[in-house]
C-alpha cells in the first residue's frame, strides 16, 4: 500500500454558493420535499436545457426512469427496448413495472444503442405477435447517441423513447441539449455525476401536463381535496428542498465545470497521442458535443509488454488511483440473463478491452502529474 491520497475516478465539485441556498431553506423552514429551491432548481434547468423543457425535480435518476415509464404507459406483460451497455439504473425500473425488457448492442461510433440491431429487434419481435412498447437510449459517458437515427425508427414503428441522459447534461448533438431527445427526458444529480444534489435527478418533457402529471405521481398521487383521496397508486419520488438548494448552486458553475472535464479528456489525448495500444473514445465528428463526463479508453493487449486494462486497472490501484472497467453490458448480467439480446457482441469487446479514467473537474495539478507519471512508465 502507498500513503498517496485517493484519486478518484469522478468526485462532487461544488461552486460556493450551495451554502447560501442551503441557509435559506434552513432559515426559511422549507425543510421538505416543497419549497422555493425546487422551483427554481427546475427553472435552471429549463433554461439552461431550452428548447420547451419542463423539467419535474426527483429524488433520483432511476426514480424518473421509471416515472418515465409510468407516464409512456408500461405495463405488466410489456416488452420494453433497453440499450444494452449502461448502468443497470436504465433497466431496472423496466422490472419494477413488471414489464419484460430485451437488450440491445452498441456501435462503435457512440458505443450506444446500434440503429441496425434495434431495427432488427423490432422486427422479429412484431413477427414474434408482440410489438415493443418504449425504446430505453443512453447518452453513455456524455456521448450522445445517434439520434437522427434512432429517432427516425421510433418514428417509423410508432414506439416512444426514454432518453436516459443521466451522464450528459451539458452534452448536445447539433446544438441541441441532451435530455430533449426523448419522448421523456432523465438526468441524474447523484455524487459521481458532472452536477451532484447529493443524490437526485430529474424528469424531462416538453409538455407542461406531462410534468405536472410527473409531480403528481412522485408526489403520493394525492388527489386534490381536503382529506387524502387517491385514485390511483403514487410514489415518493419527489426532491428535497435542501438537495434542490445544492442543485442551484451547482447549476451556477455547470459549463465551467463541464469545461473543466472536457479538459481532462484533452490531458489524456495528448498523454496517449503516441502510444499505440491505446485509444482515448472521442465523438465521432462535430454534430456530437460530450460533456465527457468520463474519459475512456480501449486497450490493445499486448502480452510481451503485459500490457491490458486488467493490468493498468491494478496499477492503478497501487498508487491509489482509482480507475474503473466499463458498464458490463445488462444482457451478461446474471440477472438479466434469461432475457432476449439482439446483437454482434460489440458491448461485450468493448467490455472486455476498455477502462474509465478518473475524470472529475475538480483534480489538482499534482494529482494530474501523478496519473500522467503513472501512465507513461506503464506503457514504456
Ligand atoms: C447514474 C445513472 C442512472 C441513475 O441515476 P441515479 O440518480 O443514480 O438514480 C441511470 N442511468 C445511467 C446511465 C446512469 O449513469
Amino acid at each position: 500500500m502507498t500513503d498517496k491520497k485517493k484519486i478518484w475516478i469522478s468526485k462532487p465539485h461544488m461552486g460556493g454558493n450551495e451554502e447560501k441556498y442551503i441557509q435559506e431553506a434552513l432559515d426559511s423552514n422549507w425543510v421538505a420535499p416543497i419549497g422555493p429551491n425546487i422551483n427554481a432548481f427546475e427553472n435552471d434547468l429549463e433554461l439552461y436545457l431550452g428548447e420547451n423543457s419542463h423539467v419535474a425535480a426527483l429524488s433520483s435518476g432511476t426514480a424518473a426512469i421509471h416515472l418515465g415509464l409510468i407516464l409512456l404507459g408500461i405495463k405488466t406483460g410489456d416488452t420494453v427496448l433497453c440499450q444494452s451497455m449502461t448502468f443497470s439504473a436504465s433497466a431496472n425500473p423496466i422490472i419494477y413495472q413488471g414489464a419484460t425488457p430485451i437488450f440491445i448492442d452498441s456501435e462503435l461510433d457512440t458505443w450506444n444503442l446500434c440503429p441496425k440491431a434495434l431495427e432488427i429487434a423490432i422486427k422479429e419481435e412484431i413477427k414474434k405477435g408482440k410489438k415493443p412498447k418504449a425504446i430505453v437510449a443512453v447518452h453513455l459517458y456524455g456521448v450522445p447517441y445517434k439520434v437522427d437515427e434512432i429517432r427516425a425508427i421510433a418514428n417509423h414503428y410508432k414506439i416512444p423513447i426514454l432518453e436516459d441522459s443521466a451522464e450528459a447534461l451539458g452534452s448536445s448533438y447539433k446544438g441541441k441539449k441532451c435530455g430533449t431527445f426523448g419522448d421523456i427526458g432523465v438526468l441524474s444529480f447523484n455524487g459521481n455525476k458532472v452536477i451532484t444534489t447529493s443524490g437526485g435527478g430529474a424528469l424531462v418533457t416538453n409538455k407542461k401536463e406531462i410534468k405536472d402529471k410527473a409531480i403528481f405521481l412522485a408526489t403520493q398521487a394525492r388527489e386534490n381535496t381536503p382529506h387524502y383521496q387517491h385514485k390511483e397508486i403514487g410514489y415518493n419520488y419527489r426532491l428535497s428542498n435542501i438537495c434542490a438548494g445544492i442543485g442551484r448552486g451547482q447549476m451556477e458553475v455547470l459549463n465551467p465545470h463541464m469545461q473543466l472535464r472536457r479538459d481532462m479528456h484533452e490531458f489524456y489525448v495528448d498523454i496517449f497521442k503516441n502510444i499505440d495500444e491505446v485509444t482515448v473514445f472521442s465523438v465521432p465528428n462535430n454534430d456530437y458535443y460530450s460533456n465527457y463526463w468520463l474519459t475512456t479508453i480501449l486497450i490493445t493487449p499486448n502480452k510481451q509488454k503485459n500490457i491490458d486494462k486488467d493490468a493498468l486497472r491494478v496499477a492503478f490501484d497501487e498508487e491509489n488511483i482509482e480507475s474503473r472497467p466499463l458498464w458490463k453490458p445488462m444482457h451478461l448480467q446474471p440477472v438479466f440473463s434469461e432475457y432476449t439480446y439482439y446483437g454482434n457482441n460489440v458491448s461485450e469487446n468493448l467490455f472486455n478491452t476498455g477502462l474509465c479514467l478518473p475524470s472529475g473537474s475538480n483534480l489538482t495539478d499534482l494529482e494530474k502529474q501523478r496519473i500522467k507519471d503513472l501512465l507513461i512508465n506503464f506503457f514504456k
